[in-house]
């Protein structure tokens, strides 16, 4: 019978903040798989277990790879870790995950601290639909482009940001979001200066600018651009929406400026919603 890799997220600052069956699981494989041995074996020695390591990081994943489905093969349970929150998400793993899967060996991911839901999940901003996307490139104009095009997807953009490049990343959205966006920056989650700060580009960077203590740390950046909906709308539609709107309910005063203007019906009508007074 072949043994099962398991994912085991750890904690991203609190130590605390690991289940149970995180740490049965890791007190019971025959090998933990981790980013960073000494890193890892703080906390391991912090919870007494006392599992066999072995190093899986971005430049020795491909080899060890093999040696770990060689292993898994003959029936070893192997647990793998990164150095904080949930491995394969901006951590390695996905070499060691996708062999598993083109082996058809048992892989099970444990749920836990991921520094993305986290912050998402405290935002304020709109969760229905979110894009991630790690980390954003280093070199400027690719950084631009990657902001600009976050901006056009109208849903809540999520990304990783170093403590070296965050004042830049946020120089960067003040160049090229447009007038209506929303920032939150994440910072220090689950640790002692856990600070959510909201607001304008240029807001988040005053506060940044405030103390040079406010740019370290670690970080989660969170953008958002509503679609332009009443902004996109002629002005004489607007003004005819409005009076019908006192006359009728919103569907019909949509209906009749639709047809009169030749404008879509839905976004009339989501704007008659929302100012309706009928
Ligand atoms: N796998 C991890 C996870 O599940 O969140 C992410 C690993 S990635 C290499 C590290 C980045 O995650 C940091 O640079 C930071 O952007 C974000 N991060 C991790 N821990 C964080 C925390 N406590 N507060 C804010 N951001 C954090």
């Amino acid at each position: 019978m072949s043994g099962i890799l398991y994912i085991v997220p750890t904690p991203i600052g609190n130590l605390s903040d690991i289940s149970q069956r995180a740490l049965d699981v890791l007190s019971e494989v025959s090998l933990i798989a981790a980013e960073d041995t000494r890193h890892s074996g703080q906390l391991l020695h912090h919870y007494g277990i006392g599992t066999k390591t072995i190093s899986l990081h971005d430049h020795n994943e491909a080899q060890r790879t093999q040696i770990l489905i060689k292993k898994l093969s003959e029936g070893e349970s192997i647990a793998l870790i990164s150095d904080a929150g949930t491995p394969l998400i901006s951590d390695p793993g996905y070499t060691l995950v996708s062999t598993c899967r083109a082996h058809k060996l048992k892989v099970i991911a444990l749920p836990g601290p991921c520094a993305l839901t986290t912050a998402l999940s405290a935002s304020g901003l709109p969760t229905d639909q979110f894009m991630f996307s790690g980390f954003l490139p280093v070199k400027q104009k690719a950084k631009q482009d990657a902001i600009t095009s976050a901006a056009k997807r109208h849903m809540t953009c999520v990304f990783y940001e170093s403590p070296r490049r965050v004042k830049d990343t946020i120089l960067t959205c003040i160049d090229v979001l447009p007038a209506l966006h929303h920032i939150v920056l994440a910072k220090e989650l689950s640790k002692h200066f856990e600070t959510y700060i909201s607001g304008s580009a240029q807001e988040v960077l005053s506060w940044l600018e405030e103390d040079q203590a406010h740019q370290k740390g670690e970080f989660v950046l969170m953008l958002y651009c509503k679609a332009p909906n009443d902004e996109a709308l002629p002005a004489q539609a607007i003004a005819l929406l409005n009076q019908l709107g006192a006359l009728l309910p919103p569907k019909q005063a949509a209906a009749v400026v639709s047809e009169h203007y030749k404008l879509n019906k839905k976004q009339l009508y989501e704007y008659a919603l929302a100012n309706k007074t009928k």
